[in-house]
Protein backbone atom coordinates (compact mmCIF):
# COMPACT_ATOMS: atom_id res chain seq x y z
CA UNK A 1 0.00 0.00 0.00
CA UNK A 2 0.84 3.52 -0.72
CA UNK A 3 0.03 6.76 0.92
CA UNK A 4 -0.10 8.40 -3.41
CA UNK A 5 -2.66 5.96 -4.03
CA UNK A 6 -5.15 6.14 -0.72
CA UNK A 7 -7.05 9.13 -2.20
CA UNK A 8 -5.81 11.66 0.43
CA UNK A 9 -5.71 15.54 0.29
CA UNK A 10 -2.71 16.75 -1.50
CA UNK A 11 -1.84 18.95 1.61
CA UNK A 12 -1.98 15.81 3.71
CA UNK A 13 0.70 14.32 1.27
CA UNK A 14 2.67 16.65 1.18
CA UNK A 15 2.38 16.93 5.33
CA UNK A 16 2.81 13.09 5.10
CA UNK A 17 6.11 13.60 3.31
CA UNK A 18 7.65 16.20 5.86
CA UNK A 19 6.79 13.54 8.60
CA UNK A 20 8.73 11.25 6.47
CA UNK A 21 6.07 8.59 6.42
CA UNK A 22 7.02 6.93 3.27
CA UNK A 23 4.75 4.20 3.70
CA UNK A 24 1.36 3.73 5.34
CA UNK A 25 2.39 0.58 8.64
CA UNK A 26 0.09 -2.00 8.89
CA UNK A 27 -2.94 -0.40 11.23
CA UNK A 28 -2.50 2.91 9.05
CA UNK A 29 -3.04 0.47 5.34
CA UNK A 30 -6.13 -0.74 7.15
CA UNK A 31 -7.69 1.77 8.74
CA UNK A 32 -7.38 4.69 6.15
CA UNK A 33 -9.68 3.50 3.50
CA UNK A 34 -12.03 2.24 6.04
CA UNK A 35 -11.87 6.06 7.69
CA UNK A 36 -12.11 7.19 3.82
CA UNK A 37 -15.71 5.38 3.47
CA UNK A 38 -17.08 6.44 6.88
CA UNK A 39 -16.91 2.95 8.58
CA UNK A 40 -16.23 3.04 12.51
CA UNK A 41 -13.47 1.06 13.55
CA UNK A 42 -11.83 -0.91 16.62
CA UNK A 43 -8.42 -0.36 16.40
CA UNK A 44 -6.45 -2.94 18.47
CA UNK A 45 -2.90 -2.02 18.17
CA UNK A 46 0.25 -1.08 20.70
CA UNK A 47 1.96 2.20 20.95
CA UNK A 48 4.48 2.36 17.84
CA UNK A 49 2.12 0.52 15.68
CA UNK A 50 1.23 4.41 13.98
CA UNK A 51 -2.15 4.00 15.33
CA UNK A 52 -2.05 8.17 15.80
CA UNK A 53 -1.97 8.90 12.51
CA UNK A 54 -3.90 5.61 11.51
CA UNK A 55 -6.76 8.07 13.08
CA UNK A 56 -5.15 11.52 12.15
CA UNK A 57 -4.16 11.05 8.24
CA UNK A 58 -7.49 10.36 7.14
CA UNK A 59 -9.91 12.49 9.57
CA UNK A 60 -8.29 15.62 8.40
CA UNK A 61 -7.71 14.62 5.15
CA UNK A 62 -11.43 14.56 4.77
CA UNK A 63 -11.92 17.35 6.32
CA UNK A 64 -8.99 19.92 4.40
CA UNK A 65 -11.07 18.53 1.33
CA UNK A 66 -14.35 20.03 2.76
CA UNK A 67 -12.70 22.73 4.97
CA UNK A 68 -14.40 26.15 3.37
CA UNK A 69 -17.53 24.78 3.95
CA UNK A 70 -16.92 23.17 7.50
CA UNK A 71 -14.87 25.34 8.52
CA UNK A 72 -15.89 28.40 10.90
CA UNK A 73 -14.31 31.63 9.09
CA UNK A 74 -11.71 32.82 11.22
CA UNK A 75 -10.17 36.93 10.67
CA UNK A 76 -6.60 37.15 9.88
CA UNK A 77 -5.97 39.47 12.50
CA UNK A 78 -3.17 42.01 11.73
CA UNK A 79 -2.71 42.88 15.19
CA UNK A 80 -2.25 40.76 18.07
CA UNK A 81 -5.01 38.71 19.61
CA UNK A 82 -7.25 40.03 21.99
CA UNK A 83 -10.06 38.13 23.89
CA UNK A 84 -12.28 40.72 21.63
CA UNK A 85 -11.84 38.49 19.00
CA UNK A 86 -12.48 35.15 20.86
CA UNK A 87 -14.92 32.74 19.18
CA UNK A 88 -16.22 29.60 20.11
CA UNK A 89 -14.55 26.06 19.50
CA UNK A 90 -16.89 24.06 17.62
CA UNK A 91 -14.26 20.72 17.18
CA UNK A 92 -15.13 18.48 14.10
CA UNK A 93 -12.74 16.29 15.28
CA UNK A 94 -12.72 15.16 18.85
CA UNK A 95 -9.65 12.46 20.21
CA UNK A 96 -9.82 11.48 24.17
CA UNK A 97 -7.06 10.41 25.44
CA UNK A 98 -6.43 9.44 29.28
CA UNK A 99 -3.55 11.24 29.86
CA UNK A 100 -1.28 14.65 29.62
CA UNK A 101 1.47 12.83 27.82
CA UNK A 102 -0.34 10.88 25.54
CA UNK A 103 -2.76 13.69 24.79
CA UNK A 104 0.17 15.79 23.80
CA UNK A 105 1.97 13.39 21.45
CA UNK A 106 -0.82 13.44 19.88
CA UNK A 107 -1.59 17.28 19.23
CA UNK A 108 2.01 16.90 18.50
CA UNK A 109 1.09 14.75 15.90
CA UNK A 110 -1.86 16.93 14.51
CA UNK A 111 -0.18 20.12 14.25
CA UNK A 112 2.55 18.52 11.83
CA UNK A 113 0.06 17.55 9.84
CA UNK A 114 -2.35 20.41 9.81
CA UNK A 115 0.47 22.10 8.89
CA UNK A 116 -0.37 24.78 5.56
CA UNK A 117 -4.28 23.91 6.45
CA UNK A 118 -6.85 26.22 7.54
CA UNK A 119 -7.30 22.98 10.56
CA UNK A 120 -6.24 24.46 13.58
CA UNK A 121 -5.66 21.66 16.44
CA UNK A 122 -5.94 22.26 20.19
CA UNK A 123 -5.38 19.80 23.08
CA UNK A 124 -6.89 20.32 26.57
CA UNK A 125 -5.64 18.21 29.27
CA UNK A 126 -6.08 18.31 33.73
CA UNK A 127 -2.96 19.53 36.31
CA UNK A 128 -2.00 22.84 34.03
CA UNK A 129 -3.76 25.97 34.52
CA UNK A 130 -7.14 26.46 32.35
CA UNK A 131 -6.33 30.04 31.11
CA UNK A 132 -4.05 29.26 28.62
CA UNK A 133 -5.98 26.54 27.38
CA UNK A 134 -9.12 28.50 27.08
CA UNK A 135 -7.26 31.42 25.19
CA UNK A 136 -6.14 28.77 22.79
CA UNK A 137 -9.69 27.51 22.38
CA UNK A 138 -10.86 30.96 21.71
CA UNK A 139 -8.81 31.26 18.91
CA UNK A 140 -10.86 28.49 16.91
CA UNK A 141 -10.59 25.02 16.95
CA UNK A 142 -11.01 22.44 14.42
CA UNK A 143 -9.35 19.43 16.31
CA UNK A 144 -9.57 18.85 19.54
CA UNK A 145 -7.46 16.47 21.70
CA UNK A 146 -8.66 16.61 25.38
CA UNK A 147 -8.32 14.29 28.56
CA UNK A 148 -11.75 13.74 29.66
CA UNK A 149 -11.87 15.65 33.02
CA UNK A 150 -10.77 18.79 31.51
CA UNK A 151 -13.30 18.55 28.86
CA UNK A 152 -16.10 17.63 31.15
CA UNK A 153 -14.88 20.78 32.53
CA UNK A 154 -14.34 23.00 29.38
CA UNK A 155 -17.84 21.55 28.84
CA UNK A 156 -19.75 23.10 31.18
CA UNK A 157 -18.61 26.73 31.17
CA UNK A 158 -21.20 27.13 28.57
CA UNK A 159 -20.04 29.52 25.65
CA UNK A 160 -16.21 28.30 25.52
CA UNK A 161 -16.36 24.96 23.65
CA UNK A 162 -19.69 22.76 21.77
CA UNK A 163 -19.32 19.38 20.59
CA UNK A 164 -22.57 19.66 18.63
CA UNK A 165 -20.32 19.91 15.26
CA UNK A 166 -17.94 16.97 15.71
CA UNK A 167 -18.14 14.27 12.88
CA UNK A 168 -15.23 12.23 14.25
CA UNK A 169 -14.64 10.92 17.84
CA UNK A 170 -11.94 8.61 18.53
CA UNK A 171 -11.01 7.48 21.95
CA UNK A 172 -7.83 6.78 22.46
CA UNK A 173 -6.53 3.46 25.10
CA UNK A 174 -9.76 2.59 25.37
CA UNK A 175 -9.28 -0.18 27.83
CA UNK A 176 -8.31 2.92 30.21
CA UNK A 177 -10.83 5.13 28.95
CA UNK A 178 -13.85 2.65 30.32
CA UNK A 179 -12.35 2.54 33.47
CA UNK A 180 -14.70 2.68 36.14
CA UNK A 181 -13.46 6.64 37.08
CA UNK A 182 -13.60 7.77 33.29
CA UNK A 183 -16.53 5.34 31.80
CA UNK A 184 -19.57 7.56 32.83
CA UNK A 185 -17.33 10.73 31.58
CA UNK A 186 -16.67 9.11 27.95
CA UNK A 187 -20.52 7.60 27.63
CA UNK A 188 -21.73 11.13 28.00
CA UNK A 189 -18.90 12.34 25.49
CA UNK A 190 -19.34 9.77 22.61
CA UNK A 191 -23.20 10.39 23.28
CA UNK A 192 -23.20 14.12 22.50
CA UNK A 193 -26.14 15.80 20.31
CA UNK A 194 -24.10 15.27 17.63
CA UNK A 195 -24.39 11.04 17.48
CA UNK A 196 -28.04 11.71 15.69
CA UNK A 197 -25.89 12.30 12.98
CA UNK A 198 -25.51 9.38 10.25
CA UNK A 199 -22.29 10.62 8.83
CA UNK A 200 -20.72 10.73 12.67
CA UNK A 201 -17.58 8.16 12.93
CA UNK A 202 -16.73 6.85 15.87
CA UNK A 203 -13.27 4.94 16.46
CA UNK A 204 -12.01 3.58 19.66
CA UNK A 205 -8.21 2.15 19.57
CA UNK A 206 -6.53 -0.19 22.47
CA UNK A 207 -3.98 -2.85 22.97
CA UNK A 208 -6.74 -5.05 24.60
CA UNK A 209 -10.44 -4.72 24.26
CA UNK A 210 -11.42 -5.43 27.66
CA UNK A 211 -15.68 -6.37 28.27
CA UNK A 212 -16.10 -2.89 29.15
CA UNK A 213 -14.79 -1.51 26.23
CA UNK A 214 -16.69 -3.60 23.87
CA UNK A 215 -19.93 -2.18 25.18
CA UNK A 216 -18.91 1.03 24.83
CA UNK A 217 -18.32 0.51 21.68
CA UNK A 218 -21.76 -1.64 21.11
CA UNK A 219 -23.62 1.55 22.65
CA UNK A 220 -22.66 4.20 20.05
CA UNK A 221 -21.00 2.47 16.73
CA UNK A 222 -23.06 1.50 13.77
CA UNK A 223 -23.24 -2.23 13.35
CA UNK A 224 -21.21 -2.39 10.64
CA UNK A 225 -18.16 -1.61 12.40
CA UNK A 226 -14.89 -2.94 11.86
CA UNK A 227 -12.46 -4.56 14.09
CA UNK A 228 -8.59 -4.53 13.05
CA UNK A 229 -6.13 -6.33 15.13
CA UNK A 230 -2.59 -5.60 13.99
P1 LIG B 1 2.07 5.70 17.59
O1 LIG B 1 1.82 4.23 17.50
O2 LIG B 1 0.95 6.50 17.05
O3 LIG B 1 2.48 6.11 18.99
O4 LIG B 1 3.31 6.06 16.62
C1 LIG B 1 4.65 5.65 16.86
C2 LIG B 1 5.67 6.45 16.05
O5 LIG B 1 5.66 6.07 14.68
C3 LIG B 1 5.45 7.94 16.08
O6 LIG B 1 6.67 8.57 16.45
C4 LIG B 1 5.12 8.31 14.64
O7 LIG B 1 5.65 9.57 14.30
C5 LIG B 1 5.75 7.20 13.83
N1 LIG B 1 5.02 6.86 12.58
C6 LIG B 1 3.67 6.85 12.39
N2 LIG B 1 3.37 6.46 11.14
C7 LIG B 1 4.53 6.20 10.51
C8 LIG B 1 4.86 5.75 9.18
N3 LIG B 1 3.91 5.47 8.27
N4 LIG B 1 6.18 5.60 8.88
C9 LIG B 1 7.12 5.86 9.81
N5 LIG B 1 6.89 6.30 11.06
C10 LIG B 1 5.59 6.46 11.43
Amino acid sequence: AKFEDAGLHPVMLDNIKLCRYNVPTPIQAYVLPSVLKGIDIIGIAQTGSGKTAAYLIPTLSKLMGKAKKLVAPRPILTRPWTREDAVRAEPLILVIAPTRELSTQIFDEARRLCYRSMLRPCVVYGGAPTGEQMDELRKGCDVLIATPGRLMDFMQRGHLLSLSRVRYTIVDEADEMVSPDWVDDIRQIMGGDSNEDDDHVYMMFSATFPKEARAVAKEYMAKDHVRIRV
